[in-house]
């Protein structure tokens, strides 16, 4: 059993726990992912790795209440277990294998939509470990769905925040502030990463094109057995049939098929929400 150490409200309907799992922190690397079970009759809920502390032994993750299993997740104590928490699972991000003084050499911005802001954390945390500082765009609806700015400050060089509803920050959505950053502050970037909505990151990918500036996105696919068995994950990157769940969750945001890649992951939309009303009841 993964106990829960920690937990926490980060935003309305968006909670930060910390779960006991010591192997798990020990092996995690910015990019992996997890795939939780509530209980032994659970679904298998895949989530991105939110931080890690190998000595203490936990890892991190944000959940927002979406479908019936993070809403019984989110409803869950500090004390209370989980069943599995297994992982951790896919592809650590490219840059962890190569040389920080390549890396301190790029300049590299973060794009980060709402929730998506949490699994961005431990990548720019990673980097800034070993010198590298780059630049983070935290995009959400309203000031109040923006999550993890003070942890991000800490670990980033500079944060830019976008609000839909110019609450707080740059008025519009992330593309609009990258343009805005690009054309009129004169900032220059060799590498895009994006993490966030499939729609957020298709449209980054799109206006990255325009300038020429590699993209990697992280892919919130469907998922069911996280180990390249089932399929439910495949996404057509580049022309070609790939498994989120083994070769990614990171690929080149200019060859992913994103109009696919949301038609599959809206299939089950409408039993997803009738069993999160059940949850919630
Ligand atoms: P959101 O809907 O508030 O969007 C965040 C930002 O994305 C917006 O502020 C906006 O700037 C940008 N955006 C949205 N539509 C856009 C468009 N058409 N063009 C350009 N920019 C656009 O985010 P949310 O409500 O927090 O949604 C969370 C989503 O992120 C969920 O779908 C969740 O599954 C996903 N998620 C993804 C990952 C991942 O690894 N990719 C991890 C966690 C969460």
């Amino acid at each position: 059993m993964y106990k829960i150490v920690k937990k926490e409200l980060l935003a309305p309907n968006i909670y930060l726990m910390n779960i006991e799992a010591p192997r798990v922190a020990r092996s995690a690397r910015p990019g992996q992912f997890v795939i939780v079970r509530l209980d032994e009759h659970g679904e298998r809920v895949p989530l991105t790795i939110s931080d890690y502390d190998a000595e203490q032994g936990w890892v991190t993750i944000v959940t927002q209440t979406v479908g019936y299993s993070t809403s019984k997740l989110c409803a869950m104590s500090e004390g209370d277990s989980l069943a599995d928490f297994a992982g951790p699972l896919g592809c650590p991000s490219e840059f962890v294998h190569e040389e920080p003084e390549a890396l301190r050499r790029r300049r590299i911005l973060f794009v980060a939509g709402g929730v998506g802001t949490a699994p961005v954390y431990p990548q720019v945390k990673w980097l800034s470990e070993r010198g590298v500082k780059a630049d983070v765009i935290i995009g959400a609806k309203n000031k109040d769905t923006l999550i993890l700015t003070d942890k991000m400050r800490a670990v980033a060089g500079e944060v830019f925040i976008a609000t839909d509803d110019g609450s707080a920050g740059f008025h519009g959505m992330v593309t609009d502030l990258m343009r805005d950053l690009i054309d009129r502050q004169g900032k220059r970037y060799d590498e895009v990463i994006a993490i966030g909505p499939m729609i957020m990151m298709k449209f980054v990918a799109r206006t990255t094109k325009e300038y020429g500036i590699r993209t990697i996105v992280s892919l919130n696919t469907l998922m069911v057995d996280g180990t390249g068995m089932c399929g439910a994950c495949r996404v057509t990157v580049g022309g070609r049939t790939r498994f989120t769940c083994v070769e990614g969750p990171e690929f080149d945001g200019h060859e992913v098929d994103f109009d696919e890649a949301m038609r599959r992951q809206g299939m089950y939309k409408t039993i997803e929400s009738r069993k999160a009303r059940m949850a919630q009841e």
